[in-house]
């Protein structure tokens, strides 16, 4: 049998088969051997079960098509938090929290690092001001070739839009906490009745808690992982020369670089430093792109 790995915590595993019969599994002990710390299955991950007695044991994972993995600042160990994701949705708010060009850099740097499609959501247009912080972010983000949607959980703005994005495939919603993400799930499908508000996500102490890890299933056919928040994104041990392809609009100038290998942070005759100096490329995303250089040449975060 082969399903979709649908929910984890506490050591148990819900999988989801191709027939759509949801089964309760346990990991065959061959799985486990590297120790938890391995993440040998997650939610997305393809499996094959058996099943063993009165329940089912998963005997194999397929190889993913792409992770998604949390490397944290604070932190040195890497987390992949799913498995074979189709598109990320990346969530802001234009107030309460506002957003700026720094952290929609972040999402959507891990996005395209991870290459899982992201797309921008920016939330809560329907507060006062609104439009001054949404506007100026959807020019630029757009001018780069990102779909970006304005959208308000609260006042049902853009919300069709955003269900017909989610409804194929299997997404996720990334931001930081109280943007809205759990808003926006309720406001497509009811019936999800997921937590909002600011004690949504921490379930009380928040240390004997297990976090579940889920993946939900839209009326309208797609999923959504549900995965915890993202309050830090950090981008060490990314490999630092696969970072400017992660910046969709520094690829057309990397040919005009004069050395190969170019790290477009202190070479001469750059084709991205030249695209910054002309106004071609936004300083906002040249200043992200230094950050996330300077962090993902940290190897001591290697786990
Ligand atoms: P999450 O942590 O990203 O899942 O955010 P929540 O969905 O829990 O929402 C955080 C807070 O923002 C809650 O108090 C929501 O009621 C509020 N909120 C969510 N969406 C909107 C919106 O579109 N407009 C306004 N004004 N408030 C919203
Ligand atoms: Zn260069």
């Amino acid at each position: 049998m082969i399903g979709v790995v649908d929910q984890t915590g506490g050591g148990s595993y819900r999988v989801r088969l191709e027939d759509g019969l949801v089964v309760e599994a346990s990991l065959r002990g061959r799985l486990k051997v590297g120790g938890a710390k391995k993440e040998r299955v997650v939610i997305g991950d393809r499996v094959s079960l058996e099943q063993s007695g009165e329940g089912w044991a998963i005997e194999g994972v397929e190889q993913r098509t792409t992770e998604l993995v949390r490397r944290s600042r604070s932190k040195r160990v890497h987390k992949v938090l799913a498995a074979n994701l189709d598109r990320s949705f990346m969530v802001v708010a234009a107030k309460d929290p506002q957003a700026n060009p720094e952290l929609v850099d972040r999402l959507l740097l891990l996005g395209e690092s991870s290459r899982i499609k992201p797309t921008l959501v920016i939330n809560k247009v329907d507060l006062p001001g609104a439009g001054e912080v949404a506007e100026p972010l959807k020019n630029l983000y757009e001018s780069i070739g990102y779909l970006v949607l304005l959208v308000s959980a609260a006042a049902g703005v853009g919300v069709d839009r955003l269900e017909e994005e989610l409804c194929s495939g299997t997404s996720t919603l990334i931001g930081p906490s109280g943007v809205g993400k759990s808003s926006l799930l309720n406001a497509i499908d009811p019936e999800l009745e997921l937590r909002t508000g600011e004690l949504s996500r921490k379930g009380g102490t928040g240390r004997h808690t297990t976090v579940n890890a889920r993946i939900i299933s839209l009326n309208c056919g797609g999923f959504v992982a549900d995965t915890p928040g993202f309050g830090d994104i950090a981008f060490a041990g990314i490999p630092p020369s696969e970072l400017d392809h992660c910046f969709p609009e520094f690829r057309e100038h990397l040919a005009l670089c004069r050395f190969r290998g170019c790290s477009h942070v202190s070479e001469p005759d750059c084709g991205v430093q030249a695209a910054v100096e002309k106004g071609v490329i936004p300083t906002t995303r040249f200043r992200s792109y230094l950050k996330a250089h300077s962090e993902a040449a940290d190897l001591s975060y290697y786990g």
